[in-house]
């Protein structure tokens, strides 16, 4: 085991902390705007985030896996939207460059490339997204000559409003279940995006909807086999769980500096600064044991999904506990900086705000929990009976 990093993993993280530094974290728009921040996206861009994930035989940055892992915490330590959009080219092009073909890797890929350009996964709808593998999908493709039409919403969508391409999932008709994933371009004659939701976090990250009428896709752009989606999709959200419980990380590393802070500046009735309080001392350092186990788990959560058995339950596991901890920290920090914590002014209501939804996308912790359970509950070989 090494946990050490190499030089250019210490250069990357290094590049990253500075752009959140110097980029994000003077940014007080961010979050009161409610504005997709372009101009910060095209910095993200330059800087290798925004193609991260693409290979640079396509034109992308051809970051590693863990690379992104690195950088997710990163981001997270300045904004969770960010963070989200940024690197939300992970789980939006997961599907095709596991699955697709050369030449629609090659076609799609080199569009997302040149300049700034976001692609979305799209498998939610308004009637749900865990349910979606127990209940005939509503977006449905029928075939035609040619290739499909594609009929339906898919809601809550990260960067669908400012997307030029998306990876949808939909049921083959007549076919009563199973998903299909297809790539479908922004341009596609029957497809329209609604104005982005207003949330309670994440402000600057866009989440919209998308909806299909008719929406012609050829054949060559179905990705993988009829029927193929749930384990296409399955294998592109394993690998972004871990990215958000990276993200954790980060808004969890900020609650706990900005508690530092206060704590060394805000006195005691016995006139110390309370960072020598013990009630204090003692949740900082719980924060502390809380944040290392969610990295130490997250990056074995990393290498499980590119080299173990056992990357669903890790990724799950990641994910489950990288959100609960975040969500507990931030919370933890609020009460410490007292009503600093609560008003806008002292920034960790955003956190806790921004924080909430690491429970909540890419699966509830209710379901991560069934995930685990799939692998944990089997009776398999046991050694006391
Ligand atoms: C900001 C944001 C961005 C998002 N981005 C995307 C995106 O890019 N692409 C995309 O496809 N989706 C996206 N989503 C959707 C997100 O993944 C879903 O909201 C999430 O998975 C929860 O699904 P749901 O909303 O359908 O809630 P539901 O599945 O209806 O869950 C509601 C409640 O029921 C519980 N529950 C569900 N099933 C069971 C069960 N079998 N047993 C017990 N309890 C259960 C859940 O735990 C939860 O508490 C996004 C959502 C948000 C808020």
């Amino acid at each position: 085991m090494d946990f050490s990093l190499t030089p250019e993993q210490l250069a990357w993280r290094e590049k990253i902390k500075k752009f959140t530094r110097e980029q994000i974290i003077p940014r007080t728009d961010l979050d009161i705007c409610n504005h997709f921040p372009m101009d910060l996206y095209e910095l993200a861009f330059e800087v290798g985030l925004i193609t991260g994930a693409i290979p640079q035989e396509y034109g992308g940055s051809g970051k590693t896996y863990f690379d992104l892992i690195l950088a997710a915490e990163e981001l997270g330590y300045g904004d969770l939207g960010v963070a989200t959009s940024a690197l939300l080219m992970k789980l939006a092009t997961g599907a095709l460059l596991a699955f697709g073909s050369s030449e629609q890797k090659t076609r799609w890929l080199k569009t997302l490339t040149p300049k700034l350009t976001f692609a979305s996964h799209a498998w939610t709808e308004p009637e749900g997204s865990s349910n979606m593998l127990g209940r005939p999908a509503t977006t449905t493709a029928t075939p035609v000559e040619g290739g499909y039409l594609l009929n339906g919403i898919k809601s809550t969508i990260t960067n669908a409003s400012v997307a030029s391409l998306y990876t949808v999932f939909a049921r083959v008709l007549p076919e009563p279940d199973g998903l299909t994933c297809f790539m479908v371009s922004r341009n596609s004659s029957g497809l329209q995006v609604t104005r982005p939701y207003q949330k309670m976090g994440q402000r600057a990250s866009d989440t919209g909807e998308i909806t299909f009428k008719d929406v012609f896709v050829p054949i060559h752009d179905r990705v993988g086999e009829i029927g193929q989606g749930v384990q296409i999709g399955m294998r592109a959200i394993r690998a972004s769980r871990v990215g958000i419980a990276a993200m954790a990380i980060g808004v969890a590393k900020r609650a706990r500096d900005l508690a530092k802070v206060y704590g060394h500046t805000h006195f005691a009735s016995n006139a110390q600064a309370l960072i020598y309080q013990q009630d204090f001392r003692l949740k900082l350092a719980q924060m502390e044991a809380e944040i290392e186990m969610v990295r130490a788990l997250t990056w074995r959560a990393c290498w499980e999904v590119e080299n173990g058995p056992e990357g669903m339950k890790f990724s799950s596991c990641a994910k489950l506990i990288g959100g609960d901890m975040a969500v507990r920290v931030t919370n933890v920090a609020a009460e410490l900086l007292g009503a600093q914590g609560y008003l806008q002014s002292g920034l960790i209501e955003k956190l806790v705000r921004d924080a909430k939804v690491l429970q909540i996308y890419e699966g509830t912790a209710t379901i991560q929990k069934m995930i685990i359970a799939d692998t944990t509950a089997r009776l398999g070989e046991l050694k006391y009976k």
